[in-house]
């Protein structure tokens, strides 16, 4: 389903750069924070801005928060807004709500109330940059279920202008380059001719422990 129409509750950092980023990808976002100046703040960024407590059932009805196909809920710290923010927006009937999480308890009662998907910010963000920092070809990944991942990987000097016939990670590892990122455009499906180069970007799928032992293997 494609979503063209995003409230936001709270418009903290979070918030605030999840509606920035969708105008900027074209979408219409209403703002909610009961903050004047959160407000005032993005009221010519969003397309509407409005002060308001979204935990009052009322409130979130006369700015009409149930057109809206998303709602992200991104109150942090005040955890009891956060989850009745959540419910009344799933009550209201909007598709599908995104709600941010502080703790794993913050994260459990989310699910409970029915929340298509938490996001734990901080956690995340701290596991991606740990994966980066302990290997320097890491660009950014996606975890497609606890066993198998898609990862992006910077072609070290060693690699270049070695065929994928040569470089073998299938044979090797068991993990396949699905995708290079070249700098005049992207190789989706390579053949065993395909050669690598610096500058150029490797997408790369397998367990995580295949991926891992070929990352090892460059560096
Ligand atoms: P961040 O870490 O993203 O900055 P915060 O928890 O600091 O997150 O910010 C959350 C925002 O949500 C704040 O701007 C706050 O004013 C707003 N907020 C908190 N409770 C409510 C509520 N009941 N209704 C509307 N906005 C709220």
């Amino acid at each position: 389903m494609k979503f063209n129409q995003f409230v936001i509750i709270g418009l903290g950092r979070f918030g605030s750069s999840i509606g920035r980023e969708l105008m900027q990808l074209g979408y219409e976002v209403l703002g909610v924070d009961r903050d004047e100046e959160k407000v005032e703040e993005m009221s010519g960024v969003l397309t509407h801005a409005v002060v308001a407590d979204a935990t009052e059932e009322n409130v979130l009805r006369s700015v009409g928060a149930r057109n809206f196909d998303c709602g992200v809920v991104a109150i942090g710290d005040d955890i009891q807004a956060s989850i009745l923010a959540t419910i009344l927006l799933k009550e209201l009937g909007v598709k599908k709500v995104v709600a941010k999480a502080v703790s794993e308890l913050h994260g459990r009662v989310l699910e409970r109330i029915g929340v298509d998907r938490i996001i734990y910010p901080e956690r995340d963000m701290g596991i991606r940059v740990a994966h980066q920092l302990v290997s320097p070809n890491l660009l950014d990944y996606i975890e497609l279920s606890k066993q198998y991942t898609i990862a992006e990987l910077n072609v070290p000097d060693c690699l270049s202008g070695k065929s994928l016939s040569e470089v073998n990670p299938r044979g090797r590892f068991g993990c396949s380059i699905v995708a290079i990122n070249k700098p005049k455009g992207i190789i989706i499906a390579p053949t065993a001719s395909d050669v690598l180069a610096e500058r150029d970007v490797m997408v790369v799928i397998g367990t995580n422990q295949q991926i891992e032992s070929f990352q090892h293997s460059i560096g």
